[in-house]
This record gives C-alpha cells, sequence and structure tokens, in this order.
C-alpha cells in the first residue's frame, strides 16, 4: 500500500535542535524526541532502543507504547524486528509486522496493535548503538523519502549520544564505553605495559550535527573537498617514482575526492538539514556498514582508502587535525590502525606500548618497536574503533593479547606478570657483566643487533659483546629522501664511538624485499624477496653502494672497521663487492682520509647456496654470519612475512639443524669465524641448541641477552648435543619437545 505523507527532514531537524538546545535531563530528552519524530511521520508509535549491552537492547524511550515497559523491555539482538535492525545494521520496513519473519510479540508494550513498522540503525561510524522504530496502525510501506528523514535523525541521535548529551546515568550508551574488551592479535615485540590509550589519530569529534545555515554548510563541504583534492594532489605528485601499492593507494584517494556520487550524497544530507560534518560522517557510516560486507579483498581495501579520506575531510572541517589539544596521557599506549617507522621515532621511548590493527611481523614499524623495546601487538582488529583516549589498557606482547578497560582481576593478574618480569630483568641484570658460559666452560660471545641511535644506549645496558649486526638500511627508511654522506659517516662514526672499542659489524643496505625506500623508484617483482635486493641492487648500482662504503671509511677514521654484505648467493658476488670496498680505500687514501688500522670484510649466509660454495669462499670472506630469517625462509621456502607459513616450520627441526651444523663444520675445517643473527639467536632454546651445534658467536636483539645468558650459562652443551642427536637418531622430525623437557630439568 502507498503512503500519503510527507515528511520533511530539515523541519524536523529543526525541531529536534529546539529539543537539544533546552535544558532538560537525558530522559526527558529522548521522550522529547520520540514524540517529536511519531508526530512527524504521522505514525502513532516512535521508540528508541539502546544497547545495555554486547547483545541485549532496552527499550530507553517511547511515544505510543506502554509507558511502564520503558527500561523494563529488553531483547538479545537478532531477536525480534528491532534486534534484527540491531544486528544486521539494515533497516526493516514492513506494513504487516506480525508475519515478518522474526517478529516477537511482547505483550508489555502493547504493540500488537500495529501493523507497519520501520526499523533504523542508530550506528554512528559502523559502531552499533541502537535502533529507532517507528510503528503504526495502518498498514502501510514507509517511502524512502521517510526512512531516509528517519536515518537522518538516526545519525544525529547517534552523535547525541556518543556525547552523552542526553543519555542519563548508568545508561546503555556510556556503559558501552565502559565494558571491558579483549583482543587477540599476534605478538611482533615481546614485553608488557599498563598504561593508558593514546589514539594515534585520534576521532573526530562532530559537536553540530545539525546545520542552521544549509547553504553554509553546502560552501564549508564545498572548501572542505577542494582543500581535501588539492592535499590528495600534493601528495600524489611527491609520492610519483615511489612505491607502488602507496600510489595506488592515492590514486584511490583522488578517484574518491573527485567522485560526483559521493560529493551528491553528502549534499542531499546536507540538503535534509545535517551539518557538513555530520554529512560527511552519515556517508561514512554508510560506507562502513558497506565494508563489513564485502568479502572481497580489493573492495574492502577501497572502502577502507575512503573511509580514510572521509577523516581526512572530517578534519579539515573541524579543524581537529591529529593535534586535538588532548593531552598525552601518563604512560601511554599507542593504538593505530597502522604506522609508519617515522611517525613511531618521532613518539620515540615516550611509548609504554603499541597495538596497531594492521602491521606485520617484518614491518619496518616493528623493527623500530623492537628496537625501541616497546611492546607491540599488532592484528588487533577495530581495536581504533573501540578504545578511548585515556582508557585503561594492558598490552601483553608476550602472548599478543590485549585488555582494553580490563576489569579488576586481570588487572591484578598482569601486575603480577609484571612483577615477574621485573624480577627475571634483575637478575639479568646482576649476570650482565659475567660472560655467557656453560657449565662445560665454553664460552659464547653474545652481540646485539642495531640499526638505530636508539639503540645505542642498549650496547652498555645489555651487556653485549658488540654490535654483531647494524642494519644500516633503517637510517634509509626512515628518512624520506637518501641520506648524505657526510649525515651517514657522522652517524657510523657515533655509533663506534658509542661502541668504545668493541666491534661493529655493519652490515651494507639491504632493501628490497620488504624494505622499499620511499624516495626510490620501486621495481614490481613477482618475489621481491628473491628479487632484486641487497647486495644485487648494490652492484647493478653501485653508486649507493660507493658513497656507503666511504661514509664507513670517513666514520672510522683510522679505527678498526668491520663490514659485512647482505644476501651474497655466490662467490662472484662477494668478489665484486669486496672489489669495491678496496677501490673505495684507495680513493680515500688518494684523498688523504685516514685508513682504517684494520678491516674485516665479511658476507651474510642467507640463501642455501652458500652452504655449498666452493671452499675458496670460505677462505676468502673473513668471517659469515647466517641470516637465520632468510636462511630459514629459503629453506624451507616459507615467507618470512606470511604468519601463515611461517610458524609451520621449526627452527628445531632436525632438517635444519644438520643444514646448519654442516655450515659450522665447514666453517671449522676452513677456518672461517662464523656467527648467528637471526631473530632465533635471540630465543632462549633456539640459542642453546645453536650453541649445542657449535655456535660460538651469536648476534640479537638487546633485551634477548639477559634471557640467552642466563640459559646458556645453566646448561651443559654436551648433554644438550646428546639429547639432539638421540632425536636425531630415533628420526624425530623436530628436537623442540625433547630440548624443552631437558632444559626444563636443568632449571
Ligand atoms: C636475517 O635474514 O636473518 C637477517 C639478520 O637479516 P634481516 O632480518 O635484516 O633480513
Ligand atoms: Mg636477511
Amino acid at each position: 500500500m502507498t503512503h500519503s505523507y510527507s515528511t520533511d527532514s530539515r523541519q524536523m531537524l529543526g525541531r529536534l535542535r529546539a529539543i537539544m538546545a533546552e535544558d532538560a535531563g537525558g530522559q526527558t530528552r529522548l521522550d522529547q524526541i520520540t514524540r517529536l519524530i511519531a508526530e512527524e511521520m504521522h505514525t502513532e508509535v516512535c521508540s528508541i532502543y539502546l544497547f545495555r549491552d554486547e547483545d541485549t537492547l532496552e527499550l530507553c524511550a517511547t511515544e505510543g507504547l506502554k509507558p511502564e515497559s520503558v527500561h523494563e523491555t529488553r531483547m538479545r539482538l537478532g531477536e525480534g524486528l528491532v534486534g534484527r535492525v540491531a544486528r544486521t545494521g539494515k533497516v526493516i520496513n514492513t506494513d504487516d509486522a506480525p508475519s515478518a519473519p522474526g517478529f516477537r510479540y511482547m505483550p508489555e508494550t502493547g504493540e500488537e496493535a500495529y501493523s507497519s513498522l520501520l526499523g533504523v540503525p542508530v550506528q554512528r561510524l559502523g559502531e552499533k548503538l541502537g535502533v529507532l522504530v517507528v510503528q503504526s496502525k495502518q498498514a502501510r510501506l514507509f517511502s524512502d523519502e521517510e526512512i531516509y528523514a528517519v536515518e537522518v535523525v538516526a545519525m544525529v541521535l547517534a552523535e547525541m549520544a556518543e556525547l552523552g548529551a542526553f543519555v542519563g546515568e548508568g545508561a546503555a550508551m556510556s556503559a558501552r564505553h565502559q565494558q571491558a574488551v579483549l583482543f587477540r592479535g599476534t605478538s611482533a615485540q615481546e614485553g608488557t605495559a599498563q598504561g593508558r590509550v593514546w589514539l594515534h589519530e585520534p576521532r573526530v569529534v562532530v559537536t553540530n550535527p545539525i546545520a542552521e545555515d544549509p547553504a553554509r554548510e553546502l560552501e564549508r563541504l564545498h572548501e572542505a573537498v577542494e582543500a581535501l583534492r588539492v592535499g590528495v594532489d600534493r601528495m600524489l605528485s611527491s609520492a610519483k617514482g615511489g612505491d607502488k601499492d602507496q600510489l595506488d593507494v592515492l590514486e584511490a584517494y583522488r578517484m574518491f575526492a573527485n567522485s560526483k556520487g559521493w560529493m551528491r550524497r553528502m549534499e542531499d544530507n546536507i540538503d535534509s538539514g545535517l551539518s557538513a560534518e555530520a554529512a560527511v560522517e552519515k556517508e561514512q557510516s554508510a560506507a562502513r556498514a558497506r565494508m563489513t560486507q564485502v568479502t572481497d579483498a580489493y573492495l574492502r581495501e577501497r572502502l577502507h582508502d575512503l573511509d580514510d579520506l572521509s577523516n581526512r575531510l572530517l578534519r579539515i572541517l573541524t579543524g581537529q587535525g591529529t593535534e586535538t589539544g588532548a593531552e598525552m596521557p601518563p604512560d601511554p599506549i599507542l593504538i593505530a590502525r597502522n604506522i609508519g617507522p617515522a611517525e613511531l621515532l618521532d613518539y620515540g621511548r615516550a611509548l609504554k606500548g603499541i597495538v596497531l590493527e594492521e602491521g606485520s611481523v617484518g614491518s619496518h614499524a616493528a623493527i623500530v618497536a623492537r628496537a625501541l623495546a616497546i611492546p607491540l601487538v599488532i592484528h588487533a582488529a577495530r581495536i581504533s574503533n573501540e578504545a578511548l583516549n585515556g582508557d585503561q589498557i594492558l598490552v601483553d606482547g608476550d602472548q599478543g593479547v590485549v585488555h582494553l578497560r580490563p576489569d579488576e582481576s586481570i588487572v591484578t593478574a598482569f601486575r603480577d606478570k609484571m612483577a615477574m618480569q621485573a624480577e627475571a630483568q634483575q637478575r639479568y641484570a646482576s649476570i650482565r657483566d659475567k660472560p655467557a658460559e656453560t657449565l662445560c666452560g665454553q664460552r659464547i660471545k653474545l652481540k646485539m643487533n642495531a640499526g638505530l641511535m636508539a639503540d645505542l644506549p642498549s650496547l652498555k645496558g645489555s651487556g653485549a659483546e658488540g654490535v654483531g649486526l647494524f642494519r644500516t638500511e633503517l637510517q634509509f627508511l626512515i628518512r624520506n629522501h637518501m641520506p648524505k654522506r657526510a649525515e651517514l659517516s657522522e652517524l657510523y662514526a657515533r655509533v663506534m664511538d658509542a661502541a668504545d672499542d668493541k666491534r661493529v659489524v655493519f652490515r651494507t643496505l639491504d632493501i628490497g624485499s620488504d624494505k622499499v625506500l620511499p624516495y626510490m623508484k620501486a621495481t614490481d617483482e613477482p618475489n621481491p624477496a628473491m628479487g632484486w635486493r641487497a647486495i644485487r641492487v648494490g652492484l647493478d648500482k653501485p653508486g649507493v653502494m660507493r658513497m656507503q662504503l666511504q661514509a664507513l671509511i670517513r666514520a672510522a677514521k683510522g679505527r678498526a672497521l668491520t663490514i659485512m654484505f647482505p644476501f651474497v648467493a655466490q662467490r662472484d658476488e662477494f668478489t665484486a663487492a669486496r672489489a669495491e670496498m678496496d677501490k673505495a680505500l684507495a680513493r680515500e687514501r688518494i684523498l688523504g682520509h685516514p685508513i682504517p688500522e684494520t678491516l674485516e670484510v665479511g658476507a651474510m649466509l642467507e640463501t642455501p647456496s652458500l652452504a655449498f660454495a666452493p671452499d675458496s669462499f670460505y677462505s676468502e670472506v673473513d668471517f659469515l654470519s647466517v641470516g637465520g630469517n632468510d636462511l630459514k625462509q629459503f629453506f624451507f621456502a616459507a615467507d618470512r612475512e606470511n604468519e601463515r607459513v611461517r610458524k609451520r616450520y621449526d627452527t628445531l627441526n632436525i632438517s635444519f639443524l644438520n643444514f646448519l651444523e654442516g655450515i659450522v663444520f665447514r666453517c671449522a675445517t676452513l677456518q672461517t669465524p662464523l656467527s648467528f643473527c637471526g631473530e632465533d639467536a635471540g630465543r632462549p632454546v633456539e640459542a642453546a641448541c645453536l650453541a649445542a651445534i657449535g655456535f660460538r658467536t651469536l648476534s640479537m636483539r638487546p633485551a634477548s641477552i639477559g634471557p640467552v645468558k642466563s640459559l646458556l650459562r645453566r646448561i651443559d652443551l654436551g648433554a644438550l648435543r646428546d639429547v639432539i642427536h638421540t632425536e636425531r637418531a630415533k628420526g624425530s622430525q623436530t628436537v623442540r619437545p625433547a630440548v624443552t623437557e631437558y632444559l626444563r630439568d636443568q632449571m
């Protein structure tokens, strides 16, 4: 049946604004709003249901249903038509509610007499807050215009609820943002932290959802969109020639920013009485609702882009940049969808923990977090929607778990865990100056991995016997321009100064694979990890390598210098790289710069091919360092960045240990100094096994030195070797269970 009513959303919003301007309590306002909507919609009933908890809705105000059912009638999420609107976030419009699937009769409300029902979700940027319902006795379907009008009011309601403007004490909305929420993500840096939420990009707060002067609002929208377009064009021109993914995203931004449909929908929203901000947000909410339903990963990404763009637009409109004027809470824990390494460095050590919705273990942000020893959890889905600035939060970087607004019992358990960790730290501090000497008298050299200036204080604090791996590419990654030679040489000199007379192994630039320099032309490769990276780039484009080698020689100022080339796969690559070093030395000598008193040039063993290289290679290098992260990924043919396959293969798999033992044997026979510098060196059980099969130098994150040393000092390598041999003889796939049991018995 068609209707014969017209609803002017602008008029309705005008009256709504008058209600909001009055000085009234929350409940009174809700009551007034339901009365107003029922009148404007020419329906007998208008009700507001709000979430009481995660899955319970409560009737909070009504015009037309029995007044005594207010705050009494509750329903579960998905129950009845109202519950269905709440669950699906979709509008229900029916002229025969009692026959509609899922109808639930609630006698206490007296709603049996109503035939038509229009239910509209109340949601703010995809966050479900409740349902706005109108019902009428007359069997009729509501027109698109009416539905739109109710949606617009629901949007304004959502804003008000969020602000707590009319929700009374203990009411559903504020309760929702007080609930404890647990997030299970992935650990990217161990450690625990307790603190307060600090949103990297805080939600923009819209305080004026209703327009006073629509013409002015349209003008504001157009100005803001223009500013947005200019900004996107600027980003695009500065990103030209850069990372392809970034360019794709920016192209999508530009497409959306110029989209007539997007603009028209926002203009329509203003036309219906919303302010420019609320108009953007209404459109953004609709896009977020679509996002949850799209299964295609590419489309979902594009909707994410649109979401980002809407946020930018809102920031332009409200003038709320990342700088919202809010003060960083004590013990800040950063929450973001994702973050770049440079932004993270800006925060520096001020942060107690980091939680990201996206990210990867091998990302640059993760590398920086690790360098700063800040607990990091990634893949915490939707946390930036749930968390509010200042919320209490616990980050368990060991388990990859985050507790937002935790209960007291969780806080207590967490504090116990932190206390135990602090105790362990003290234990490690007490052995800091003692050697990593096993019970059988074997000394293992423990060194640290570094790459940032922020790492240097750890050199003294951790008890490291030098820097076994200095990842020079980090300095290139955190800038948006190619660093200058003088800049680099000054930095390397500071690293050597900080190390005193301890050796620092500088690894030359290892770019490519996941390490893409924003200012270098990206190459589109099907398999970047096995592509044009590290020494391959260095030899093909020797300009940067020469500049870096010069910077290193100058930084040494005559002191001993150690460098290592990454990702060498065959002998001639090393020979060519070493020749570059010799040329650089000759050039520096001619220029009158002091030459290092000793120079050691080594290679990283990261491809299985080097394990089988001719003896002459082993004699040519001054030393070898196993890059276990890459070596393991190529040994098992399992991408180190891909969580799904990475975890399938254990470092303590007997095949891998056999392989590593073969390398140890060759180095021993040919007298090539050998070390191990992948992440596994910093895991105590793995480190113990590496020592048992013959590694005598391990380089790891500074925070791992204490735990590794503590374990090594309590074990007998001969006995551990026997355990490994026994498992090998038995044909076990991995030695982990036996080794873990043995080590547990030694504690
Ligand atoms: C490795 O591959 O083990 C290594 C130390 O190098 P990166 O992790 O920087 O690739
Ligand atoms: Mg590597």
